[in-house]
């Protein structure tokens, strides 16, 4: 589904992202780890372009992202790749169902009713039928990141990005939002995810990309990464974790 080729990214003359090389497959869930400042949010957000690179490219379903668009056809190509932060970014005057019904009538043109009828829906998929009309300000974290998630799948996205999707969450708020990740793994989503939660990538990833400084250093299944990690530094990663 995603392909990045010879991408390399610099801040001046500070590479961060050094010649990655890499694919997810479609239904593919891919966990990026690696330790704090190794590029992982830069990695992951070159893939819908909310950053530029300096070379290579990022294909998506046959289409350049990199190359050269104009502002309405980036629109388009980004409402096909859902994007979960670490903050939520939900709209505060706007409650749950608006904020979930909103990119599909203003981006796709869908009627209101429709639009509201589908976000109901999506919001009983992620557990939150009963709080339809609630506002942000009225939900937990846990909450108001569901309701992102729900606000990106209303997109109908075949691809989802999550960074670091519930490193802002309490401790007890961080199962609810995985478990909603994990069954949309289940249903075949394609997914790229920057997670700390080694317990989901072990449990949930197909693979594992392990970065340092800007390079993917290993790429391999969970089972084989956790137990069996080759480089140094994902050994060094891991020990440290424990
Ligand atoms: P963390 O686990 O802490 O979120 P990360 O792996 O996501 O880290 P990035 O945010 O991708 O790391 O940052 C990679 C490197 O790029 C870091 O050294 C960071 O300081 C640097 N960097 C990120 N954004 C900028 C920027 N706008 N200008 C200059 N340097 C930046
Ligand atoms: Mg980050």
């Amino acid at each position: 589904a995603i392909r990045l080729s010879d991408v390399c990214k610099s801040y001046g003359d500070y590479p961060v992202l050094r010649n990655i090389n890499a694919e997810v497959g479609r239904g593919e869930v891919v966990v990026i780890c690696g330790p704090s400042g190794s590029g992982k949010s830069t990695l992951i957000r070159t893939v819908n372009r909310l950053e530029e690179i300096n070379s290579g490219s990022i294909n998506f379903e046959g289409q350049n992202i990199h190359a050269p668009m104009r502002g309405r056809e980036l629109n388009r190509l980004r409402s096909r790749i859902g994007f979960v932060f670490q903050s939520f970014n939900l709209f505060p005057h706007l409650s749950a169902v608006e904020n979930v019904s909103m990119s599909p009538i203003r981006v796709k043109g869908v009627s209101a009713d429709v639009a509201r009828d589908k976000a109901i829906k999506l919001l009983d998929r992620v557990g939150l039928a009963d709080k339809a009309n609630s506002y942000p300000g009225q939900l937990s974290g846990g909450q108001q990141q569901r309701v992102a998630i729900a606000r990106a799948l209303a997109m109908e996205p075949p691809v989802m990005l999550f960074d670091e999707p519930t490193s802002a969450l309490d401790p007890e708020m961080v199962g609810e939002v995985l478990s909603v990740m994990k069954s949309l793994a289940a249903e075949g989503m394609t997914m790229l995810c920057v997670t700390h939660e080694m317990g989901f990538a072990r449990d949930v990833a197909d693979r594992i990309w392990f970065i340092d400084a800007g390079e993917i250093l290993e790429m391999a299944p969970p089972k084989d990464f956790f137990q069996n990690p080759r480089h140094p530094r994902a050994q060094r990663f891991l020990s440290d974790l424990r």
